[in-house]
């Protein structure tokens, strides 16, 4: 008894105001959090809620631009990763930073006094191991080991130093659910402790399964606190995705013409063990249309993506048809051929070259057909320079992209204005047939916003639209028909109008006949 009221005056962590701008982007806005010993806290959100930049800041990774953490009842300034695991606080990143060739314990030696002896860390490493069922061999190299492996590494890491809060990122997303089944056990270990855990997670399934608080964001802020275990997966969904429908909804009065693209019960393996399978993936996009593709991460969009645009090719051309044509073996550029344009979700590297200048990267991304337009006499050894550059400041000027100079290299734009140059480039080729991912992933809402309003206009000239997002703001604001990707499977497609963000929020969880997402047997 004395215990709780403890707990309750005294919180382990407590969070107010927290902020964090990047740029003029607010991925955290006056949040407030407070964890209790012993509790298992989930962060629930969307992708892009702000939930990574929230704990980066606990970690000490990130600086806030306003607010205070508040550690053991005092308000602290987490100055790096090091004074946060002397605090008490372990972290296990959704992205892993291990190096491969070394072993085991020598990854973990890396993060402790290097006064450690590397046998005693091994020996203790093992000994955490078995006392918290995380099998682990300290001597074997890290390049073997498969993924949830490399997690147990890093939570053995976050244990050495004995913390008061672990706090794992989207833990459950590598893992399979075997191994998260064992991820929850080790969990609940650490809870019987006394120990508390902040879990990071959108999966409304597994939160109702093993915390006992969560915190919801939405665009950086918090929209809910509860007891999940007292909410149903819609109430939870609610809070996730927002009550309040988007702003913007696009008026659906053009008609649509002809069938563009094609797909037909598409089946693409997993390439990698944690790739995902599409699964009898169908899909018909008209002119005029903007059919967008609603998920969480992880489900299956890049590798749909992927299809589609030809970056793998499918063993059966008839499977995917553009413009009355079988495609599937075609490659990227005999798609662009046919009229098609594609943005893809990675922009350094893959949808730019960083190092060269717009006006090359324009050249590059250019179909042999559309490249003669750009050569005299059709020789690459004379570029046309002047058109390309036209062209470069016509598609600057078309997206109002925000750059230093005339022709800078693709590096120097910030990521909202690559982005922008980039969906930009395939308008300006009048594509019959766009597919884009992630259009608007970490860019800032005006220029969100202009992206939009390109991608509707060109629907509305005629061309079919496919938008890949996992922002369901974005694709209320875009979108004719709505389907939903989970674990691999393309739901049936909705008219937007007719489609509730509860329904979409629980189509999303995975908390639905996968295949069709009708009516939910979930009574509220
Ligand atoms: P979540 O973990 O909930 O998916 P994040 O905290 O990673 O979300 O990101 C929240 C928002 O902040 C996103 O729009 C993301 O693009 C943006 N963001 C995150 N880190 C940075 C950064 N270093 N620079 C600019 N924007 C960022
Ligand atoms: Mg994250």
């Amino acid at each position: 008894m004395t215990e709780t009221i403890d707990k309750e005056a005294v919180p382990l962590l407590q969070v107010r105001g927290l902020t964090k701008y990047f740029g003029s982007f607010a991925a955290n806005n006056g949040i407030d959090l407070t964890i209790a010993p012993g509790e298992i806290h989930a962060l629930l959100g969307e992708n892009g809620a702000g939930k990574s930049t929230l704990v980066k800041m606990l970690f000490g990774v990130l600086q806030p631009s306003a607010g205070e953490i508040v550690w053991t009842g005092k308000p602290q300034t987490v100055t790096s990763p090091g004074h946060a695991r002397s605090l008490g606080i372990g972290m296990v990143f959704q992205h892993f930073s291990l190096f491969e060739a070394l072993t085991v314990a020598e990854n973990i030696a890396l993060s402790l006094d290097p006064k450690i002896p590397l046998a005693k860390i091994a020996e203790e490493a093992a000994a955490l191991s078995r006392a918290y069922g995380l099998p682990l061999d300290p001597s074997s190299h890290v390049a073997d080991l498969s993924v949830g492996e490399r997690q147990r590494i890093e939570i053995v890491r976050a244990l050495l130093q004995n913390p008061k809060l672990i706090i794992l990122d989207e833990p459950t997303s590598v893992l399979t659910p075997q191994e998260a089944d064992k991820l929850f056990e080790t969990l609940f270990k650490l809870k019987a402790e006394g120990r508390s855990v902040l879990y990071i997670s959108h999966r409304l399934e597994e939160v109702q399964r093993i915390c006992d608080r969560a915190t919801v964001l939405r665009h950086g802020k918090v929209t809910g606190a509860c007891d999940p275990r007292q909410e149903t997966p819609a109430s939870l969904a609610r809070m996730m995705v927002g009550s309040e429908v988007a702003a913007v909804h696009r008026a659906d009065a053009n008609a649509l013409g002809a069938t563009l693209v094609d797909v037909r019960r598409l089946n693409v393996p997993a390439r990698t063990p944690f790739a995902v399978t599409l699964k009898d993936v169908s899909l018909r996009v008209r002119a005029g249309e903007v059919l967008a593709i609603a998920g969480v991460a992880g489900n299956g969009q890049g590798e749909l993506f992927d299809a589609l645009s030809g970056e793998y090719p499918v063993a059966d051309a008839e499977t995917i048809r553009m413009r009355d044509k079988p495609v599937g073996r075609l490659g990227i550029n005999g798609r662009r051929m046919l009229g098609a344009g594609f943005v893809p979700e990675e922009r350094h590297g893959h949808a730019a070259v960083s190092d060269m200048s717009l006006s090359d990267n324009l050249l590059l991304s250019r179909s042999q057909s559309d490249r003669t337009a750009f050569l005299a006499g059709g020789f690459a050894s004379v570029i046309r320079h002047e058109t390309i550059r036209s062209a470069a400041k016509r598609i600057c000027d078309m997206m109002d992209v925000r750059k230093s100079g005339d022709d800078p290299a693709a590096a120097s734009l910030s990521g909202g204005n690559l982005q922008k140059f980039i969906i930009g480039r395939e308008l300006d080729r009048q594509p019959s047939i766009l597919i884009v991912n992630q259009p608007t992933w970490g860019v800032d809402a005006g220029a969100a916003s202009r992206i939009r309003q390109a991608l509707i206009d060109l629907a509305r000239s005629g061309s079919a639209v496919v938008v890949i997002s996992q922002d369901l703001d974005e694709i209320f604001e875009v979108a004719n028909n709505i389907a939903v990707i989970s674990e691999g499977r393309l739901s049936q497609p909705f008219p937007a109008g007719e489609l509730t963000l509860e329904k979409i929020g629980l189509l999303m969880g995975g908390i639905h006949d996968s295949t069709h997402g009708g009516e939910t047997a979930h009574a509220h």
